[in-house]
């Protein structure tokens, strides 16, 4: 459609970024530009409410670091708690950890343990789903504090990477399929 196409123009292919063969997508432009970032934001949200336009999820997490950036107004525009999953060593409290490998390289990511209580409907949001791993960890933390992930929405899905088969059976909302 011309709003994908408009959002496509606003992200920046860098090629062997951050290491050689990877072609880094750049989201920076995007979320310097008002009506894109506001137009992400609203498409984002979408993924957290019902048919009806009400909210249905009451925790939006978001993943270090781009993740924070989309999750948080995504957040408010819901009338949300605002989550984030951080890498190792980063939250001060009580956590969980779960280790996965990425595309690049290896993580550990945690949750404090009492962010999202059980019974939590939770959204999570991030910038780009490429395999899926960060997305898959993230559902465990959430899993493990009691709470129910009913919705993955990203800005941008690498479709010639497994990411929606580490999904799940969670629906995903993806606004761009590279
Ligand atoms: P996955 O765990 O699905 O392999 O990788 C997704 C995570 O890596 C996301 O948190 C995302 O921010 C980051 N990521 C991987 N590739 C890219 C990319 O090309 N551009 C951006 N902006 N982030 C990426």
């Amino acid at each position: 459609s011309a709003a994908q196409s408009a959002l496509e123009r606003l992200i920046v292919d860098v090629p062997d970024y951050p290491q050689a063969g990877v072609v880094f997508k750049d989201i920076t432009p995007l979320l310097a530009d008002h009506d894109g970032f506001t137009a992400v934001v609203e498409g984002l949200a979408g993924a957290g409410r019902g048919t009806d336009g009400a909210t249905v999820v009451d925790k939006v997490v978001g993943m270090e670091a781009r993740g924070f950036i989309l999750a948080a107004p995504v957040a408010l525009a819901l009338g949300a708690g605002f989550v984030p999953v951080r890498k190792a060593g980063k939250l001060p409290r009580e956590t969980h950890a779960v280790s996965y490998s990425l595309e690049y390289g290896e993580a550990t990511l945690e949750l404090h343990r009492d962010a999202v209580q059980p019974g939590d409907r939770v959204l999570l949001v991030d910038d780009v789903l490429a395999t899926g791993g960060t997305v898959a960890a993230t559902r465990e933390l959430v899993e493990r504090c009691g709470g129910t992930v009913v919705g993955v929405a990203v800005l941008m899905e690498l479709s010639f990477l497994p990411g929606r088969d580490a999904v799940g059976d969670v629906p995903l909302t993806s606004l761009l399929t590279i």
